[in-house]
């Protein structure tokens, strides 16, 4: 066996790049650093330039208070800083940056040059190239500093190789400075990428003025976060400001949650069981809300050196901290009027679910699609809901002794419906396609027998013969099943469709980062983008997409895509998202008439889809009641 290796210092040169590696990973980074340095430095404006995604250069310009000559050397050493003094300043840290490290961890990877002129005094620059310091030298400039970072990562080709595209670093720049324009109202920001301004927004005073620079008619769209009465008695001095997007708007993903704690942007992760706690149940499933929130606290009370690059922190009373983020979002939204309880979505039944296995097994003498008390009780329950619509209550409930299966041993069962899928199904149908006028499906590919359509009861259930079993058809969640498969598996529907008036779309600095960023793949799903004199339009969409959807459609994808990697996967989710809601969309709904051509297109179309039993949100399409049963029921066994 070889020796062990032995341990041995480190030069300083060394420990340089190692440090390098902690914050100093990607251009982003850089432009982070950088931007924190000039807001710590009291700026009233931020100019703030990038070539080739910054990896050919990153200029930060600033009219904050400079660098006095004596200190500029200094400002490239490690562990040297203005913002620290002793340890216990740790405790309570009012600036971005305090460990001192940025400059000399960028100076090893990059060509940098530092300019900054105090008030009152010449201005002054110093280079650093590869961790080589140069020499002070005199430079007439404004009062401020620019610190300029060229060919980053040219001499660490290691590095060099697991950098992103430049449109993604790019993207990703925009995020950054977006992130701490929100956070920093009162002062200016510009951004240019190889020459084109991306951003370019003047001090306000007020917030929300901010936020309408930044999203736009996209800030509209939220609600000013609000406290309860009685939030100023809770113990406490953290206070909750900023704004929500009310339930009907909503995002794939959380990457449009952004939390800034006394005014530092951190990572949203943390804080997204409490937002979600506050929207209750009136967020669909796997869907997150837009939100800018803004925690105001004691600097002692959060501790920011948790992390090198300071997006994670820890408080000192975390619970109680998320506890007012949740109360204040609860009581904002309930001050949001509820939309109107329209008739004609489906009521959650949950009632109406089979025997458990166990049931069945322990009533040998009892079929299996005999009554159990339970299901009574949750079909009592589903009457008191509030939600249900009015027609549904009045209707006499079945005291027939028959309980329901649905085919094959599956159990189809969902939990009960969200308010917001209640919503889709309240709006179900406003566009209903007919079953019969709907393209035709493939060949025959499950195993379910021919079967008649003998009537409609209650205008929302198909009476069906299927051989030797009665079939009852929740028409809705059939029709909805199968418009999911068949514009899931319609290629013809995903091609894109050249658009004869363009449909305008409003896209924000980010958005469009991230738009050029994913060029390929959104042309890989059919989007076409122009700009007419400054406002951009989308010339050619997918088929299926109707002009009124493209819109919020793309602001939702501009999020998905902006992960890196997984961007396929993403297009598949993509797709089945939009299927799912346009199956909801068109499928006829309950409490409405249909023609016997339309059962039996509706059962025919049945036996051509590969998941006949379930709708789209996992509850049964189908109850079946075997002949069997039935002649048992009526002593017909003998
Ligand atoms: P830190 O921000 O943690 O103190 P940095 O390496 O980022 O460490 O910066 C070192 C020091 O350089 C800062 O403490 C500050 O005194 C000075 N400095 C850096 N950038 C600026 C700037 N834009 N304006 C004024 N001073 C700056
Ligand atoms: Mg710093």
């Amino acid at each position: 066996m070889a020796e062990p290796l032995r341990i041995q210092q480190l030069d300083d040169r060394t420990i340089g790049y190692i440090a390098a590696g902690e914050v100093v990973e990607r251009p982003a980074q850089v432009v982070k650093e950088l931007i924190e340095n000039s807001i710590d430095a009291g700026s009233n404006r931020i100019i703030i330039e990038i070539e080739r995604g910054g990896f050919d250069l990153i200029s930060v310009g600033d009219d904050g208070s400079g660098i006095h000559s004596d200190d500029l050397p200094l400002a490239l050493n490690r562990h040297a800083t203005s913002k620290l003094t002793n340890e216990n300043d740790l405790a309570k840290i009012s600036t971005l940056g305090f460990r001192g490290e940025a400059l000399a961890s960028i100076g090893m990877v990059s060509q940098m040059v530092i300019s900054s002129r105090p008030k009152d005094q010449a201005g002054n620059s110093i280079a650093m190239k590869d961790g080589h310091r140069g020499e002070l030298e005199a430079c007439g400039m404004a009062e401020g500093t620019r610190i300029e970072v060229s060919y980053l990562f040219k001499n660490q080709p290691a590095r060099l190789a697991f950098q992103r595209r430049p449109a993604t670093e790019a993207s990703k720049i925009v995020d950054i400075v977006v992130e701490h324009a929100m956070a920093n109202a009162n002062i200016g920001f510009k951004l240019s990428n190889d020459g084109r301004i991306v951003l370019d927004i003047p001090a306000v005073e007020d917030a929300s003025d901010r936020l309408f620079d930044l999203l736009g008619g996209q800030a509209s769209n939220l609600v000013t976060l609000e406290k309860p009465d009685d939030d100023e008695q809770a113990p406490g001095d953290e206070r909750w400001s900023g704004w929500i997007s009310t339930p009907d708007i909503s995002r794939g993903r959380g990457d449009d949650i952004h939390i800034l704690i006394n005014s530092r942007p951190v990572a949203a992760q943390p804080f997204l069981k409490a937002i979600r706690r506050g929207y209750k149940t009136r967020l669909m499933q796997g869907r997150h809300p837009v939100a800018i929130l803004n925690l105001r606290l004691p600097n002692d009370e959060v501790d920011v050196n948790v992390h090198p690059t300071k997006r994670e922190v820890r408080f000192k009373h975390s619970w109680r901290v998320l506890e007012r983020l949740e109360r204040a979002i609860a009581h904002t939204l309930a001050n949001i009027p509820t939309q109107p309880e329209a008739s004609g979505g489906i009521a959650p039944i949950t009632g109406l679910a089979p025997a458990t296995a166990s049931q069945t097994h322990n009533n040998e003498n009892r079929p299996s699609w005999a009554i159990n008390a339970s299901s009574q009780l949750s079909l009592e329950g589903a009457k008191a809901e509030t939600h249900a619509p009015v027609a549904r209550v009045n209707r006499p409930v079945s005291t027939s002794p028959i309980n329901q299966q649905t085919l094959t041993g599956e159990s189809p069962i969902a939990p009960a419906l969200s308010s917001a899928e209640r919503e889709l199904h309240r709006h179900a149908g406003q566009d209903t396609e007919r079953p019969d006028q709907e393209d035709p499906l493939g060949a025959i590919i499950n195993d379910l027998p021919e079967m008649e359509p003998l009537s409609q009861f209650a205008d929302s259930y198909i009476m069906v013969q299927s051989e030797n079993e009665l079939l009852i058809v929740d028409q809705h969640a059939l029709h909805e099943r199968i418009r999911y498969e068949r514009l899931r598996n319609d290629d013809s529907l995903w091609t894109s469709q050249p658009r004869i008036t363009p449909i305008p779309i409003e896209l924000n600095a980010r958005q469009l980062a991230k738009m050029a960023a994913a060029e390929d793949v959104l042309s890989e799903l059919g989007f076409i983008f122009a700009n007419n004199s400054q406002k951009w339009c989308i010339t050619a969409a997918p088929n299926l997409l109707t002009s009124a959807s493209v819109g919020p459609f793309v602001h939702d994808l501009l999020l998905d895509l902006s992960q890196d990697g997984g961007v396929l996967e993403s297009v598949e989710k993509v797709k089945d998202e939009l299927a799912f809601m346009r199956s909801c969309r068109g499928a006829v709904k309950a409490n409405e008439k249909l023609s016997l051509a339309e059962m039996r297109r509706l059962l025919e179309d049945m036996r051509r889809i590969p998941n006949p039993w379930a709708c789209v949100h996992g509850r049964p399409t189908a109850m079946r009641i075997p002949l069997d049963a039935l002649d048992h029921h009526f002593g017909r066994h003998g």
